[in-house]
């Protein structure tokens, strides 16, 4: 099946995960300040395009950052004022950013692959379709995470081997999802 097949329109929803996707990973670190924030190459042309097909976008990230106190929520909110800035001047609309700040061994409700961050949107958009949403993301834990709400998993990158959770499709850059989807 191919992604046109699901004949996305303004009744779905798209969840981004965000380092690796929206902006450069930072190995082994975090982006803990606005200059640290990169976005990959054409990506807020790609969220543009996305944003006019999908009824809402989000997007959801693991920053256990916080939890190590390597930053602070502040620091975090300027990040993403840049990132929603420099989007919206393009034309692309985000609906919310979830973060969960916890430690990976604290296994929180909120931190990808589990369920908090898009059960939070939920409560928040009620129109909401996990069925009729998509979640993109640069690791498994992005796919275990689509896959136990019930979406259509998108991984971003090159990786042939997949442990556990095979997502549905494979995209080398958020910007060859977005006009797979579109043409
Ligand atoms: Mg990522």
């Amino acid at each position: 099946m191919t992604l046109k097949e699901f004949l996305i329109d303004a009744s779905w929803s798209l969840f981004l995960d965000r380092d690796g996707v929206i902006n450069k990973r930072i190995i082994d670190g975090y982006v803990t300040r606005p200059d640290e924030f990169v976005f990959l190459p054409g990506v807020p042309r790609a969220v543009q395009i996305l944003s006019g097909l999908f009824g809402r976008v989000f997007i959801v990230t693991n920053q256990q950052g916080i939890g190590k106190a390597l930053m602070t929520e502040n620091d975090l909110q300027s990040v993403h004022d840049k990132m929603i800035r420099k989007l919206e001047n393009q034309g692309a609309q985000i609906k919310a950013v979830y973060f969960s700040p916890y430690l990976e061994q604290d296994k929180h409700i909120t931190r990808k692959p589990n369920s908090g961050m898009a059960l939070k949107a939920k409560e928040e958009f009620p129109e909401l379709d996990f069925m009729k949403s998509v979640m993109v993301g640069d690791t498994e834990n992005d796919i275990e995470f689509g896959k136990r709400l019930g979406m259509i998993t998108v991984f971003i990158g090159h990786k042939e081997q997949f442990d556990n959770f095979e997502p549905d499709f494979i995209f080398e850059s958020l910007l060859a999802f977005a006009t797979n989807i579109k043409a």
